[in-house]
């Protein structure tokens, strides 16, 4: 997976790259998919959601630019994949995850493999987690329709932020740079992902107007 699919598409961060070869992808799956566990494409883990292809994972966690000390907020538990990645690259971890069926089973399986420091809290995600904050990194593992105000408000000063935002169909990552109280906003290319559903995302089963 490290060297077919992220060495040769410019996964570069020696750390990163130790992380994803560290976290065991297989675990993380449907039983039913365990075999394609380390295959270039996003994977099913039920409810209708995915953990992203592994190089989606790592060019994100690479985009956060992440050196070991910072706290984290991931968006969107969904597998605790991504989570387990992050809590490889820095002290503190904090995700956010909206179905509570799918937070609770990830609970479990990330306390049996030893990662106990990804805290999870079953909420809106699109609100952020302000008790938490500021953070140094925030990244966003569902599609938006634009970039909610609660992020940017809840980064640190030199925080990033990572986040999707787009239609349904297709989106943009974007990354916001917090520097000196302003923004700076860079397009890293195209992503697919599922969406971002809350009060300041997408509204659960469309929204009105949508073209479904
Ligand atoms: N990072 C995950 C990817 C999960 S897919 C992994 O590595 O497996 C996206 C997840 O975002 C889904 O589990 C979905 O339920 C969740 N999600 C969607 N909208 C959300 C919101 N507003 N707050 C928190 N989680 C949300």
């Amino acid at each position: 997976m490290v060297e077919e699919q992220l060495l040769p598409r410019g996964i570069t961060d020696k750390r990163v790259i130790e992380a994803m070869l560290s976290v065991p992808r297989h675990f993380f799956a449907d039983k039913s998919m365990e075999a394609q566990a380390y295959s270039d494409f996003p994977l099913p883990i039920g409810e209708g959601q995915t953990i992203s292809q592994p190089f989606i994972v790592a060019f994100m966690s690479q985009a956060l630019a992440l050196t070991g000390s910072e706290k984290v907020l991931e968006i969107g538990t969904g597998s605790g994949y991504q989570s387990a990645v992050l809590s490889h690259l820095v002290d503190r971890v904090f995700s956010v995850e909206r179905i509570s069926t799918i937070a609770q089973k990830t609970r479990r399986l990330l306390d049996s493999l030893g990662y106990s420091k990804v805290l999870i809290r079953v909420g809106d995600g699109t609100l952020g987690w302000a008790d938490e904050a500021p953070f140094d990194a925030i990244i966003v593992t569902a599609g938006a329709p634009k970039i909610p105000s609660k992020y940017v408000e809840q980064l640190g000063e030199g925080g990033r932020l990572v986040i999707p935002v787009g239609p349904a169909d297709t989106q943009e990552l974007i990354r916001i740079t917090k520097k000196d109280g302003r923004t700076r906003e860079e397009n890293l290319g195209s992503c697919r992902f599922v969406k971002l559903i809350g009060k300041n995302g997408w509204e659960e089963g469309g929204r009105i107007g949508e073209l479904l």
